[in-house]
């Protein structure tokens, strides 16, 4: 009986030869014989790797493991492997070893920013929140390699009481990012009673789900699990499609399920040297997403993790895709690029200009064909909101009125705030007027 495909066919008989298309499609059959050894994946591929290549392989092994899903393995071309997308992302390659000069174990200071275990606060109204630690293929350039995969960075139940507890305890955080590892490798039930309790928090708004298995285990999303999240909306999904090869019949499933069950879809891509840093591989990727109902949402700049630079690109490229995207193509399928700070700062965004000059009167903008542009500003305005006090004043005609305070640039911006300027604390200038 054909399981899927005569790949998919081959890899299952190999792997067990009583596999039968209901066995493929159990997550749980998926997960049991995932391929975690060079010689299974080998074995499974019918390729042969040098002996000398092998044990520097093994290696890396011991510092990051090796885990892929016979379905995201059945993806790879084997006749071609060293160029294959997927190949890429999953199998080791030696280079995760170098350590480039300006990499960190912990770029993002996601532990830094950590109030209680598995909480990273780093924004004012969001938390992300790990809620496991595993992932059932672990991307060579996971940016939190240093602790994905790694036994002891699950997290107990009662840590997950006290990230539950310190969102409780918190009343600006409207927006819950259950993260990991990947959420979706936790069972129905602990799902449920994560979701249960986050979703009891009077001043959570929205919850949303980082997840990669529509990429790497599609029949993941099972319709026992949809009863699970439908009962907890609004929620939203972000997922991780890098190359358009990863959207198949099977993630296409995955994807409708989800759609059609009223969530709303968006996804995140890293920009990867040899993987996708191309304008042509990108459009694809964003086409068949919004074909799908995925609305791309994030393209990010690769992490400055440890052992990560073979993936990373300069940031010239990720403005080069998104100079052949917008305008290009529908704005919707255009992602926003980000580089998320070393250090902690966050994401931030990053565009070709558009803005090209400006006057009291007009600004100057260009477009995505080189079109050179005025817009006339108009000739007489005056804010009236302009901040919390003025708001009050005149009634601000929201619902709930709330004070608004004002932080970082904004707070340059505020007509009701005296701030001038945002200085570093350690400019040699503050030093001298200390002494
Ligand atoms: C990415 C991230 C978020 C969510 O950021 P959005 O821009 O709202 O998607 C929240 N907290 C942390 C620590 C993050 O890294
Ligand atoms: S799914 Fe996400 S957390 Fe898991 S290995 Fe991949 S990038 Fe890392």
């Amino acid at each position: 009986m054909a399981i899927y495909d005569q790949k998919q066919q081959a890899i299952a008989e190999k792997i067990d030869p009583e596999t039968i298309l209901m066995n493929w499609r159990d997550w749980k059959w998926q997960l049991q014989h995932v391929v975690q050894d060079i010689d299974t994946f080998e074995r499974l591929l019918e390729i042969r790797l040098e002996d000398s290549e092998k044990q520097k392989l093994e290696e890396t092994l011991a510092r990051f493991p090796l885990s892929i899903t016979p379905y995201y393995l059945s993806l790879i071309d084997a006749k071609d492997y060293q160029n294959d997308p997927i190949y890429k992302q999953a199998f080791p390659s030696v280079s995760e070893l170098h350590v480039g000069e300006f990499e960190m174990r912990d770029p993002l200071h996601e532990e830094q920013d950590s109030p209680v275990p598995g909480i990273t606060h780093r924004y004012p109204d969001r938390v992300l929140f790990q809620v496991c630690g595993m992932c059932s293929m672990y991307c060579r350039h996971c940016t939190r390699k240093r602790k994905v995969g790694d036994e002891g960075a699950a997290p107990s139940r009662e840590q997950l009481q006290g990230g539950i507890e310190y969102i409780k305890r918190t009343p600006s955080i409207r927006d819950v990012l259950l993260s990991g590892g990947d959420p979706f490798l936790l069972s129905d039930q602990v799902l449920d009673w994560i979701l249960s309790e986050v979703r009891r928090i009077p001043h959570v708004e929205v919850i949303r789900i980082g997840t990669r298995t529509p990429v790497v285990l599609p029949y993941r999303i099972t319709d026992e699990l949809l009863m699970v999240l439908k009962k907890y909306y609004p929620l939203w999904i972000n997922t991780h499609f890098n190359h358009p090869r990863e959207i198949t019949e099977s993630a296409k499933l995955a994807l409708a399920k989800m759609a059609d069950a009223g969530i709303p879809l968006g996804n995140q891509s890293v920009l990867l040297a040899g993987i996708n840093d191309s304008p042509v591989i990108m459009k694809k990727l964003v086409h068949k997403l919004v074909q799908n109902r995925v609305r791309p949402y994030y393209l990010y700049q690769c992490d400055l993790s440890e052992g990560l630079e073979h993936f990373r690109t300069p940031v010239g490229k990720g403005i080069e895709i998104m100079e052949n995207l917008i305008g290009h193509t529908s704005g919707f399928a255009v992602p926003t690029y980000v580089i998320d700070a070393p250090g902690g700062g966050g994401k931030i965004r990053v565009l070709p200009n558009y803005l090209v000059s400006w006057s009291t009167d007009k600004v100057v903008l260009r477009n995505y064909e080189g079109v050179i542009t005025t817009y006339q500003e108009p000739q007489t305005y005056e804010s009236i909101y302009k901040g919390s006090g003025k708001n009050q004043e005149i009634g601000d005609k929201l619902e709930e009125a709330q004070e608004y305070k004002a932080i970082g640039i904004a707070k340059l911006l505020s007509d009701l705030d005296a701030t001038i300027s945002l200085i570093p604390e350690n400019t040699e200038r503050m030093t001298r007027s200390h002494e």
